[in-house]
């Protein structure tokens, strides 16, 4: 099975009604961790690479990673996603590496950090929607902004979503899905207390656009138990809290189909290594405490996908591929 379009993946999810994670992935372990979690539970996925992520990996790196987890497990629909593409260029760059889907993060200039108009993230948006659907790639565009920065991206300036605005921008652009700013954040340092979320822009956007899939970034829960671990084992991270998996459990069921999850794999594997090392002070070969990384990975994810209710989805449909989008894109 080729890589899927992230489209198909979400229509799915709509027409099912349950979210899908989009996972960050930097390198091997993690993705190897989060496929072995999509297996055992029987869910679509996708994995995500940021700028950060391409830089790290040289591109090539990631793109056969993660032709290898295609590779080795047939039978689950996996895309590969652009997360928070800043320009056309990047966007174009990505999809010639055989990316099925690009983020193009208008509501941000390029510099990842300066707000842009209303005006300014249409047509910045429109432009890749042109270039993508031609090619049949999914597109997801951002309206709003978040708090917080990740990877360089961010203005630290929080406005949630219009819902109006939303609607205009879902038309003016022909974007496949979009990105609300509801009130989560990027990072590790989310809330001092348990946020609440404007849950009712979702709504308000799912009810003039029926059966939009919505995303939602900045949606790890940075459980307590794994900043403890961190921190018995030597880190020192502060006191923090995500977002709580009971409000990912409602957005979802107001029409949020992609919730990002970034920080929550960082800290599971940056406390198995710690414990693992910490534990083993003569250890010395990397396959060890990686293969820990690639253990806590996986059970993080694991309940991800039970929690959003994908466990179970990967064999509803025949996944498509580029070439059928296309067609989809062209009839319309
Ligand atoms: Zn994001």
């Amino acid at each position: 099975m080729p890589l899927v379009p992230m489209k198909q993946i979400l229509d799915e999810a709509v027409k099912s009604d349950y979210g899908v994670g989009a996972y960050n992935v930097n390198n091997m372990e993690q993705i190897q961790g989060i496929m072995q979690a999509a297996k055992e539970t029987s869910s679509p996925v996708i994995l995500q690479a940021s700028r950060g992520a391409l830089k790290y990996t040289s591109m090539y790196y990631i793109k056969h990673m993660v032709m290898a987890a295609v590779e080795n497990d047939p039978d689950i629909p996996i895309s590969l996603h652009l997360d928070h593409g800043n320009n056309l260029e990047t966007c174009i760059q990505a999809i010639k590496l055989g990316f099925t889907s690009v983020m193009i993060d208008g509501s941000l200039k390029e510099d990842a950090r300066t707000p842009t108009t209303f005006e300014e993230n249409v047509e910045k948006t429109r432009e890749v929607v042109d270039y993508a659907h031609k090619l049949g790639v999914t597109v997801e565009g951002e309206l709003g902004t978040l708090g917080g920065i990740e990877d360089g991206v961010g203005s630290g300036i929080v406005k949630l979503t219009d819902p109006d605005e939303a609607v205009k921008f879902i038309q003016l652009t022909g974007v496949d899905t979009l990105a609300l700013a509801i009130g989560t954040s990027h990072g590790a340092y989310k809330f001092k207390a348990s946020p609440t979320l404007a849950m009712d822009i979702i709504n308000a956007v799912e009810e003039k656009v029926p059966g939009i899939p919505l995303v939602m970034h900045g949606s790890s829960s940075v459980p307590a138990h794994l900043i403890e671990i961190i921190n018995k084992y030597g880190g020192k991270l502060e006191k923090t809290m995500g977002v709580p998996m009971e409000s990912i459990k409602e957005a979802i069921k107001r029409g949020i189909r992609k919730i990002n999850v970034d920080t929550d794999g960082r800290l599971a594997i940056t406390g198995a290594i710690r414990k693992y090392l910490s534990e083993n002070l003569d250890a010395f070969d990397p396959r060890t405490y990686f293969g820990a990384a690639r253990e806590a990975v996986y059970q993080t994810v694991k309940g991800k996908m039970v929690d959003f209710g994908t466990a179970g989805h990967a064999g509803d449909y025949k996944p498509c591929c580029l070439e059928d989008m296309k067609k989809e894109y062209q009839g319309k």
